[in-house]
C-alpha cells in the first residue's frame, strides 16, 4: 500500500470508534467492529467446510449478523460456497433482488438478456447515501470520461475528482465449468451491505461496487443442470458441457473486440454506462489464486503506461495482503500475455479504464475433491515464492474465500487510494484524445469509394458498438499518407530502409468515413484499425492467443492510418446509428445487385426464397453501372418482398426493366445441413452464429445423423463440416471411447436446460466408418462438402479429397496469424465479386498440395536429383558419355509449389492411381510468395508455408469437396472471407472442372 493511503487509511480507523496506534495499524487494517454481531451458526459451516485453516483469512472466517438482511442461506439453504450446492442463474438473481429489498444499499438492474432470452443483472452495492445519488455522482463521472466536455480543464477536472467516487464493476462465471463466483458474489455483496468492519465501512462510503453474477447465463444454467444429472448418477461418467453458450464455449471471452455476443455487449454497455473505472472478471482454472492482470509481455501495444502501471499497483497489493494473511498460492505475473485485446475485461483497457482478472481454483461443480497439482502449478518461482499445495483437498468453500478475500482486498484499496484512481482516469481520457498531437495516428479513414459498402458497414457497426463515434466528410480532403510498399523484390530488402516512411497525397472525396482519435475511444479503434507485428525472436514463445487481429485487413476493407492531423479540420458530421444505404429500386420489376463479395448477399437469396435469382457468368453493365461475374439478377419478386430485402440487408439494388443480356446462371436456395461433432462444438459455433445473423437457414445435425443417413443428397445440396478444433482424423470417426457408461445430452426433469440446441442419448459414438460412405456418397451424387483446418484435414485423411495432401509444417510457426493469399483460379465461383487480395485468418498455418495421382503427394523430385555428375567440363556443362552420340534428357518440368506435378507418358501408363483429368483437384487460392505474406502477427519459417494452396476444390464423381486451410468464418472477425463459404453455398453445383480446364490439365 503506497505511504498515503495509508494515512488515509489510519485517519478512517480513528473516526470509527477505536483509535489504533500507529504501529498496530496495518496489521489490523481489516480488523473487524468490534461490536459486530456474527452469525455464529454460518461461520461454524464455514470453519466446517474450509479443507484447511490457512485456505481461509480473517476478512472472510465469520459472517456478521442482520437481523433485517437474509444471508445466502435464505436461497442456498445452506452456506455460500456449501459442498454439493449450484445455483442456477435465476436463484442467484433471487437472492440479489432479496438483498436489494431488505437493504437500501442494494440495487438490482436488468442490464439485457442473452441469446436464449435469459436475463442478465447488474448489482449495485454502496451506502444508501450513494446509492440515492449514483446519478449525479455518474454525471461528473460522464465528464471525466470524456473530458471535451470540460474544455480538458485539469482543476475543473480536480474539482470532479474530488466530489466524486469510482465504480468497480465485477463479473462472475462467464465461463460456465469455472462454477464458484455466483455464491462467492452473493456473500460478497451481503458483507458489503451489513458488515461494520471500518474496512468495509470505508468500501460502501467511498465507492460504488457493480457485480454481474453470471455472465455466461445460458451456460450456467446447462452448467447447473449437468452437476445435477452427476449428483444422480454419482458412480457415473457425466457428460462434459459441449454447449456453454448458445454458440461458444471458452470463447466467450474472446468477444471483446467484435462483440458478436449479446453478453459481451451487455457487459461493455453496463461498464461505459456506469462510467466504471475497473472491470474485474472472475476465472477458476488456475490454483490457487493467479492475479493474471500484470501478467507476462508482450504488453499490448496500444494501451496507455498509465493502465499497465495501475495493474502492477493493484495485482502486487493483492499478492502482499494475501501472503501476509497466510494463504498459500497467491500470486500474479504467470505466462498469461497480455497482447490481444480480445478479452472480456479488455473492454476496460480499451475504454480508459482498468482490466483486472482472477483465476482461483475451482473443482467444476460444487464437490469437495482432493486435487493433484502439475509440478508447472506447485513449483516456486520467481513470480510464486509461495507457491499453492503440490496435492490438497479443495472444497468450492475454498475458492470462495479466495475469491471474496482477494477481491476485499482490492476493493478495499481502490476504495482508499479512489482519489488516485479516478484522477488517472480522467488522465487515460484525455490522453485517448490527444492521441492525434501526441503518438498519433490523427485518424483513420474508411474511402466513400469502398467497393463493398456492406463489409465496410459491418466494420463501422463493430466501432460503433465499441462506442466509437464515426464521422463523415462533406468536402474532398487531400492529406499525405504513406506510400504503399512495392511488392519489392529480396535484393530492395537488403538496401537501407528510410529514415521516414515515404509519403504521398491521396485525395478523399466527401462521403469518406473518419474515425477520429481525438475522442475518448480512440484507443480501442486504433488496436482494432492497425496491424499487429509479433517479432519471431519474442522471448515470449507461446501466444495465449491470436497475434493479429488486425480488422480492416480482416474485413477487407480499406482503412487508411493518417498522421497528418489536418485531416481533423475538414468539414464532417457525426453519422448517426443505423443509417442506411438506399438503392435505386425504381418502377421497374427487374433487380441487379453487383457482387462485391458482400455477405448479405446470401442473405438476400434467402429472404426471397421464391424469387427468380441468377448470377452472371461475366461482368455486365447496365444503367451504366459495372457489375462484376456474379452478380445477382432477380425477376418474379413482388415489390414489398424486394423491399423488406433491401431493408435488412442495406444492399443497393438496381431496378432496371429488361433482363440485361449476359450468360447468366439459376442461383436456386441451397439446402444446407451444418454437421458437427460431440467431441467440441465451440469452433463451429461461430459459423452457426455468422449463418443466423445473415438469415441463412439450414439443418443442424450431427456426425450420429450423418452415420446413421445413406441419402443425404436427397435432403441437402450443401454439408458444411466446420472446423472441431484440433480433432484428429480418428476422433471424428470414433468419438468418445465406448467403455463407461452412455453419456447423454437432452432435456429431461433434472435437465431442463440441455438439448436446447441439439440432443442425444450418447455424446459418445463418432461418425463412424458409414459416416464416411454416406459423406462420399452425398458428393458423389453433385454435393458440396464444405471443410476447414481440421475437417479439410479430415477430408484428406480419409479419401474425399484425392490428389490433396497436407503440405507438411517443418518448423513453420504461425499463432492466430492473418496471411495474404493470391487468386489462382480466378474463374472459380467461390471468388465470385473478389478484385482485390484477400488477407485470411490461419490458426497454425495448415496449407495444402496437390497432385494429379492419390495418395501421392507432390513429389517435386520424383525420380532422383537433376544435378550433373562427375565428369568433363563446368558445372553447367553436361556430362557426355564417350564412344556414342550425346543424347540430352527432356527437360524436367518445374511446377510451382501451388501446382501439381504434371505426368510423363512413362509415369501414366497403367497406372491406376492417375486422377482423370476432370476429377484433378484445383487450387482457388495459395498464400502470397514469402516476401508478402505476413499482414498482421507472428510469423515464422513463412518461406514453409508461403506459395502453397490455400484454398482447394476436391472432386469426386459429381460433387466438389471444398477445402480451407485457413478458417474463413471465425470470431466475427473474417467477415472478408466469409463470401468465399457463401459463393460456394450459392453456387454449389458450379465448383467442377470445365472443359478448358481440363485441356490444360492434360
Ligand atoms: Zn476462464
Amino acid at each position: 500500500m503506497p505511504f498515503s493511503a495509508f494515512f488515509r487509511g489510519s485517519a478512517m480507523l480513528c473516526t470509527a470508534a477505536f483509535c489504533l496506534s500507529a504501529a498496530a495499524q496495518m496489521d489490523l487494517n481489516y480488523a473487524r467492529d468490534a461490536k459486530q454481531p456474527v452469525d455464529q451458526d454460518y461461520t461454524q459451516r464455514i470453519h466446517k467446510y474450509t479443507t484447511l485453516p490457512e485456505l481461509n483469512s480473517p476478512l472472510t472466517d465469520y459472517l456478521p449478523a442482520s437481523s433485517t438482511v437474509p444471508t445466502p442461506e435464505k436461497v442456498l439453504g445452506d452456506i455460500a460456497g456449501a459442498p454439493d450446492i449450484l445455483p442456477y442463474a435465476e436463484d442467484v438473481y433471487r437472492y440479489f433482488r432479496l438483498l436489494e429489498s431488505a437493504s437500501p444499499r442494494v440495487k438490482v438492474f436488468t442490464i439485457g438478456h442473452t441469446e436464449e432470452g435469459r436475463e442478465m443483472i447488474a448489482v449495485a452495492v454502496a451506502d444508501e447515501s450513494l446509492l440515492k445519488n449514483y446519478k449525479e455522482n455518474d454525471a461528473r463521472l460522464a465528464k471525466l470520461a470524456d473530458p471535451r466536455t470540460i474544455n480538458m480543464n485539469d482543476a475543473t477536472a480536480a474539482e470532479l475528482v474530488k466530489h466524486s467516487v469510482p465504480v468497480y464493476y465485477i463479473t462472475g462465471t462467464i465461463h460456465s465449468p469455472e462454477t464458484g463466483a455466483p455464491t462467492a458474489l452473493m456473500e460478497l455483496a451481503y458483507r458489503l451491505a451489513v458488515d461494520n468492519a471500518p474496512y468495509i465501512q470505508y468500501i460502501r462510503t467511498h465507492m460504488i461496487t457493480l457485480i454481474t453474477p453470471v455472465v455466461e447465463v445460458d451456460g450456467r444454467d446447462r452448467m447447473v443442470d449437468v452437476y445435477k444429472w452427476h449428483k444422480a448418477h454419482p458412480n457415473e461418467n457425466y457428460p462434459r458441457l459441449v454447449y456453454w453458450g448458445h454458440y461458444v464455449a471458452h470463447d466467450n471471452n474472446r468477444d471483446a473486440m467484435t462483440l458478436t455476443l449479446n453478453l459481451s455487449r451487455n457487459v461493455l454497455d453496463t461498464y461505459i454506462g456506469w462510467h466504471a473505472q475497473v472491470l474485474h472478471d472472475l476465472h477458476e482454472s488456475v490454483p490457487f489464486l493467479y492475479d493474471n492482470t500484470v501478467g507476462d509481455e508482450p504488453y499490448n501495444a496500444w494501451l496507455d503506461p498509465i493502465l499497465t502501471n495501475e495493474w502492477q499497483m493493484i495485482g502486487w497489493n493483492n499478492v502482499q495482503e494475501m501472503t501476509k494473511f497466510g494463504m498459500p498460492g497467491v500470486f500474479t505475473h504467470g505466462n498469461f500475455d497480455t497482447w490481444s485485446p480480445g478479452y472480456l475485461m479488455f473492454l476496460a483497457a480499451m475504454h480508459n479504464g482498468i482490466s483486472r482478472l482472477y483465476e482461483t481454483f475451482g473443482n467444476g461443480g460444487a464437490d469437495t475433491v482432493e486435487r493433484i497439482l502439475t509440478p508447472d502449478e506447485y513449483s516456486r518461482t520467481w513470480y510464486r515464492q509461495n507457491p499453492p499445495y503440490p496435492k490438497v483437498k479443495w472444497s468450492q468453500r475454498d475458492n470462495n474465500n479466495y475469491e471474496e478475500t482477494a477481491l476485499l482486498v482490492s476493493l478495499s484499496y481502490f476504495a482508499q487510494n479512489g482519489q488516485t484512481f479516478l484522477n488517472n482516469f480522467y488522465l487515460k481520457s484525455k490522453r485517448s484524445i490527444l492521441k492525434p498531437t501526441d503518438s498519433g495516428p490523427a485518424a483513420y479513414v474508411l474511402p466513400a469509394n469502398e467497393e463493398s459498402q456492406d463489409r465496410q458497414r459491418m466494420l463501422l457497426d463493430i466501432l460503433r458498438a465499441q462506442h466509437v463515434e464515426i464521422s463523415r466528410t462533406t468536402e474532398s480532403v487531400t492529406v499525405s499518407v504513406p506510400v504503399k510498399p512495392k511488392r519489392e523484390s529480396r535484393e530492395d530488402e537488403a538496401a537501407p530502409k528510410p529514415q521516414q516512411p515515404k509519403t504521398e497525397p491521396r485525395t478523399f472525396a466527401a462521403g469518406s468515413f473518419v474515425i477520429r482519435m481525438d475522442q475518448p475511444y480512440s484507443r480501442i479503434a486504433d488496436a482494432l484499425l492497425d496491424r499487429q507485428y509479433w517479432a519471431p525472436n519474442d522471448p515470449q514463445k507461446t501466444p495465449y492467443d491470436d497475434t493479429g487481429w488486425s480488422l480492416p485487413a480482416l474485413f477487407s476493407v480499406e482503412a487508411v492510418r493518417v498522421t497528418e492531423p489536418a485531416i481533423l479540420k475538414t468539414r464532417m458530421e457525426t453519422v448517426p446509428a443505423g443509417e442506411g444505404f438506399g438503392g435505386s429500386g425504381g418502377n421497374c420489376s427487374i433487380y441487379l445487385i453487383p457482387n462485391h463479395a458482400d455477405p448479405s448477399l446470401i442473405t438476400f437469396r434467402y429472404l426471397l426464397k421464391n424469387a427468380t435469382v441468377s448470377a452472371s457468368d461475366t461482368s455486365f453493365t447496365a444503367n451504366n453501372q459495372q457489375f462484376p461475374t456474379g452478380s445477382l439478377i432477380i425477376s418474379d419478386a413482388s415489390q414489398d418482398e424486394v423491399k423488406t430485402a433491401f431493408g435488412k440487408t442495406q444492399l443497393a439494388p438496381v431496378g432496371v426493366c429488361a433482363i440485361p443480356s449476359v450468360q447468366m446462371h439459376k442461383i436456386t436456395a441451397p439446402r444446407i445441413a451444418m454437421m458437427h461433432t460431440w467431441l467440441s462444438t465451440q469452433t463451429e459455433g461461430w459459423w452457426r452464429q455468422a449463418l443466423d445473423k445473415l438469415g441463412v437457414p439450414y439443418d443442424y445435425i450431427s456426425t450420429q445423423t450423418v452415420s446413421n443417413e445413406d441419402d443425404l443428397r436427397s435432403k441437402y445440396d450443401v454439408i458444411l463440416f466446420a472446423p472441431v478444433g484440433n480433432a484428429r482424423t480418428a476422433q471424428i470417426i470414433q468419438g468418445l471411447p465406448m467403455w463407461g457408461n452412455a453419456l447423454p445430452w437432452k432435456k429431461t426433469d433434472i435437465t431442463p436446460n440441455l438439448g436446447r440446441v441439439d440432443s442425444t442419448d450418447d455424446m459418445r459414438p463418432g461418425l463412424g466408418y458409414s459416416g464416411i460412405d454416406h459423406l462420399r456418397h452425398f458428393v458423389e451424387q453433385g454435393g458440396l462438402l464444405i471443410t476447414s483446418q481440421d475437417t479439410a484435414q479430415f477430408a484428406i485423411e480419409t479419401g474425399l479429397a484425392p490428389g490433396v495432401s497436407v503440405n507438411p509444417h517443418g518448423d513453420l510457426k504461425v499463432v492466430g496469424t492473418l496471411l495474404a493469399t493470391t487468386v489462382v483460379d480466378p474463374k472459380s465461383p467461390v471468388l465470385y465479386g473478389y478484385s482485390k487480395p484477400l488477407t485470411v485468418y490461419s490458426e497454425d498455418g495448415l496449407s495444402m498440395n496437390i497432385s494429379n495421382t492419390v495418395g501421392g503427394t507432390r513429389a517435386p523430385r520424383l525420380g532422383g536429383s537433376e544435378e550433373r555428375t562427375t565428369g568433363r567440363g563446368g558445372p553447367d556443362d553436361p556430362d557426355i558419355p564417350q564412344g556414342r552420340p550425346y543424347m540430352a534428357a527432356d527437360p524436367r518440368p518445374h511446377p510451382k509449389p501451388w501446382e501439381a506435378m504434371p505426368l510423363n507418358e512413362e509415369q501414366s501408363r497403367n497406372n491406376p492411381n492417375v486422377i482423370p483429368a476432370e476429377l484433378r483437384p484445383q487450387v482457388i487460392l495459395r498464400y502470397e510468395n514469402k516476401e508478402q505474406l505476413l499482414v498482421s502477427g507472428l510469423l515464422d519459417h513463412g518461406d514453409l508455408l508461403a506459395q502453397h494452396a490455400a484454398v482447394v476444390a476436391a472432386h469426386l464423381g459429381k460433387g466438389t469437396v471444398l477445402l480451407f486451410a485457413n478458417n474463413p468464418i471465425y470470431r466475427g472477425e473474417t467477415i472478408g472471407s466469409y463470401p468465399l463459404v457463401f459463393n460456394a453455398i450459392l453456387n454449389f453445383n458450379r465448383i467442377v472442372r470445365n472443359e478448358a480446364d481440363n485441356q490444360t490439365a492434360k
